[in-house]
């Protein structure tokens, strides 16, 4: 992706990508830790898919223990340190929270939980022992949030791990798909790095084609592989240069100096879920003039977060609603877009295509669904949520394997 690159200067691009909730000030964290009601059957932890005992760690944070908080932390939830700064808060922790319901503002829940993990992490405190050997081996496929929760787990267990890995490097969407100002791959990497330590093997670039020879040498097999790549238009012009699928994009963003990734300037991104919002905005972010979500039903119906639409917004970014694609138009690179609307046929004027309309799902490897040795977690089986979802998936999965393996 050479062509069209962004033009911004290097600072204003390091500026837009930088992070969107900076971190809490110690005072900060403090002060906001004792407004804390220390709730019992605290509505947070339940609303929290890995069940953080969240009252835990905010009263852990107020009396300035860092590290113990951080423990009650990732004990919990192996992907604290992505989880603070990815996780939906509105809908999951901070949405529960009682504040809510006397018209205040909710904990930050999240930025106290970025405080205790970034404490940690910045100081490579090591919280977590391999457990005492046991003499079994699993294998783990995928080394995304849900492969690595359960491969840590496991480990902590005493059981040998090995993770296969098809990408150069670990980490799953973390690493390649989180927009850059919430997650950075250095963050992501130096959380997944924390995993490893305890003792996981991982062989990145291996694509695992078939699970049996798995079966045969490991005593488990967990599959962890995520969702496929976007899904395709099916519409003319589709194959035009500066037509690109979303994740194809982000992952470019994400891997390379901001101002190698080409950007047009009148940008134009297909879908409205929260892909589509990370995808537009972070185009806007790396200069286009004009970056606009096109979606063919109404503004009720977007499936993005409203909070992601509010940002999207805030950036500056068009929306147009009810408007269905019919053709992408260009002779050998993009020029336009042709929407039907309810007024006819109309061609909204652009220079790149993003493609953001939901992952298909993994259809390369099929796997038998009655061993029971085998288990599955994440957006593979999920369908496509949230790191936390994986996260919780992948724990209770390495819980689920450590009863087979010890009483089986
Ligand atoms: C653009 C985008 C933005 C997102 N933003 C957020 C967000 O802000 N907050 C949030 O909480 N969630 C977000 N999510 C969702 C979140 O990233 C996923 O729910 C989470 O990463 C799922 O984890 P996973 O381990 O199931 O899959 P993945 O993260 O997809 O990891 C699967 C891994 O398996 C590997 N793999 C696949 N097939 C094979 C094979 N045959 N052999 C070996 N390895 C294989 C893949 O290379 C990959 O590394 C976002 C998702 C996308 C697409
Ligand atoms: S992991 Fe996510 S949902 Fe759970 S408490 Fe932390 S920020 Fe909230």
């Amino acid at each position: 992706m050479t062509e069209g690159r962004a033009r911004l200067p290097d600072d204003q691009l390091a500026a837009n990508f930088a992070d969107i909730a900076p971190p809490l000030t110690n005072d900060a964290a403090l002060l906001e830790a004792n407004k804390c009601l220390f709730c019992h059957d605290a509505p947070c932890t339940i609303a929290c898919p890995t069940h953080i005992d969240v009252p835990a760690f905010i009263k852990k944070i107020a009396t300035g223990n860092l590290r113990g908080s951080a423990r009650v932390i990732l004990d919990a939830n192996p992907f604290g340190h992505s989880c603070a700064r990815a996780c939906p808060v509105e809908v999951l922790c901070e949405g529960a929270c009682v504040l809510n319901e006397r018209d205040e503002q909710p904990i930050k829940i999240a930025l106290l939980q970025r405080h205790a993990t970034d404490y940690v992490l910045a100081r490579k405190l090591k919280l977590f022992e391999p457990g005492p050997p046991t003499g079994k081996r699993v294998a783990v496929i995928g080394a995304g949030p849900a492969g690595l929760a359960c491969a840590r787990d496991l480990r902590r267990r005493g059981h040998a791990v090995t993770v296969f890995e098809a990408k150069p490097q670990p980490g799953g969407l973390n690493t390649y798909g989180i927009a850059e100002y919430k997650l950075k791959t250095d963050v992501a990497l130096a959380e997944v790095q924390d995993i490893l330590d305890l003792g996981v093997e991982l062989k990145t670039g291996v694509t695992v084609e078939a699970i049996e020879p798995l079966l045969a040498d490991y005593d488990a097999v967990f599959v962890g592989i995520g969702l496929g790549s976007t899904k395709k238009l099916g519409i003319p012009g589709e194959n035009l240069a500066g037509v690109v699928d979303a994740l194809t994009f982000i992952e470019h963003l994400k891997t390379h100096p901001y101002r190698e990734t080409a950007v047009g300037r009148q940008v134009v991104v297909i879908g409205a879920g929260n892909t589509a919002i990370d995808a537009v905005t972070q185009a806007k972010r790396l200069g286009a003039a004009a970056s606009t979500i096109v979606y063919r039903r109404g503004e009720a119906d977007m499936p993005c977060y409203h909070y992601e639409y509010e940002l999207a917004k805030r950036d500056g970014c068009g929306f147009r609603f009810n408007a269905t694609p019919q053709r992408i138009l260009g002779n050998g690179a993009v020029d336009g877009l042709e929407v039907k609307t309810a007024g006819g046929t109309e061609t909204i004027p652009c220079d790149m295509v993003i493609v953001a309309i939901g992952q298909d799902e993994r259809r390369e490897l099929n796997w038998p669904k009655d061993d029971p040795r085998l288990f599955v977690g994440g957006d593979c089986s999920n369908g496509g949520a949230e790191i936390v979802n994986a996260a919780a998936e992948g724990v209770a999965a390495a819980r689920k394997i450590h009863e087979r393996l010890t009483n089986g």
